[in-house]
């Protein structure tokens, strides 16, 4: 089966700064992957090349079959984008903006107008789809994009950071959205900084760290390379982790401590693994 998504080799520098260092990464159709990593560590960059907006310096980036460098207009009829900048068009109405991007990419109609109705339906933007799109909030304009990045019928979605900015109650409806997506079989990779965001909607996670993919596999895999108890305990004003590879063996641990105090034990999540392997947080 062709690979979805394949990344060979990949850098790219920017004023001698390795942004993206020897990045390698295969996403199988139908998979949901999360590139998560802190601000600066290159996913942005690493979208922008997968989705052609960008070349790579070195390496190979294969997209549904086609190379982004030789066949960069294939590509971009196999894929939809949702980038964190919001590139709808304020003085147009929702419906304008669909209808433009469907001309862009000359769906005909009637078929354009069933898909605009069609996606608008998904998002739950019907209601709103004669006003003009400065009048939405920031999560309606983000369901618009993924409306707008839908209407051609990719099979892969690049969401990058897609919650940002947005307050939970909107953050978790647009998961919904996206989750449902996967649902129906759409292949896609999203980028983020909130570990919550890849433990609710992703298969598989890949550690961005400094441009380089420090750890790849999925939760339970990660927590069980890792360790999936932890034993916490504060030295002043900070917390020192111990990680063991049960809850069990880290209550019991806790167990034999002579003094107690200021100690406890929980399950270890995916944070934990990245200060771990970074020695940093994710925010
Ligand atoms: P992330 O999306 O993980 O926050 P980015 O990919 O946006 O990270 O940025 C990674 C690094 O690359 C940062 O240090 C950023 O300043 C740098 N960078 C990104 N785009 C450019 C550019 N066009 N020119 C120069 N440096 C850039």
């Amino acid at each position: 089966m062709t690979a979805a998504v394949s990344v060979q080799n990949v850098h790219k520098v920017y004023n001698n700064l390795h942004v993206v260092n020897d990045l390698s990464l295969t996403i199988k159709p139908g998979e949901s992957f999360g590139l998560l990593g802190p601000n600066g560590a290159g996913k942005s960059t690493t979208i922008r090349m997968l989705t052609t907006l960008s070349q790579p310096c070195e390496g190979h980036i294969v997209i549904a079959g086609y190379d982004v460098q030789r066949q960069a207009t294939e590509v971009r009829r196999q894929i939809g984008v949702v980038l964190q900048q919001t590139s709808v068009d304020g003085d147009l109405s929702v419906w304008e903006n669909l209808e433009l991007h469907g001309r862009m990419h000359h769906i005909p109609n009637p078929q354009r107008q069933r898909r605009i109705a069609q996606w608008l339906e998904f998002v739950e933007l019907s209601d709103r789809r004669d006003d003009k799109v400065k009048t939405l909030s920031g999560g309606m304009k983000r369901r618009l994009q993924i409306a707008r990045a839908l209407l051609h019928d990719p099979k892969i979605l690049f969401l990058d950071e897609p919650t940002v900015g947005l307050d939970p109650q909107t953050r978790r409806r647009l998961w919904e959205i996206i989750r449902s997506l996967n649902q129906q079989g759409m292949t896609m990779l999203l980028t983020t900084h909130y570990m919550e965001e890849v433990e609710y909607l992703c298969d598989r996670i890949g550690i961005l760290d400094r441009g380089q993919l420090i750890e790849v596999g999925t939760l339970q895999e990660l927590r069980q390379r890792h360790g999936e108890g932890i034993v916490m305990k504060q030295q002043g004003d900070r917390w020192e982790y111990l990680f063991f590879p049960t809850l069990q063996d880290a209550n019991a641990y806790l167990d034999n401590q002579p003094n107690k105090t200021g100690m406890m034990t929980r399950p270890s999540n995916l944070e934990d693994i990245f200060v771990e392997l970074t020695g940093r947080n994710l925010d």
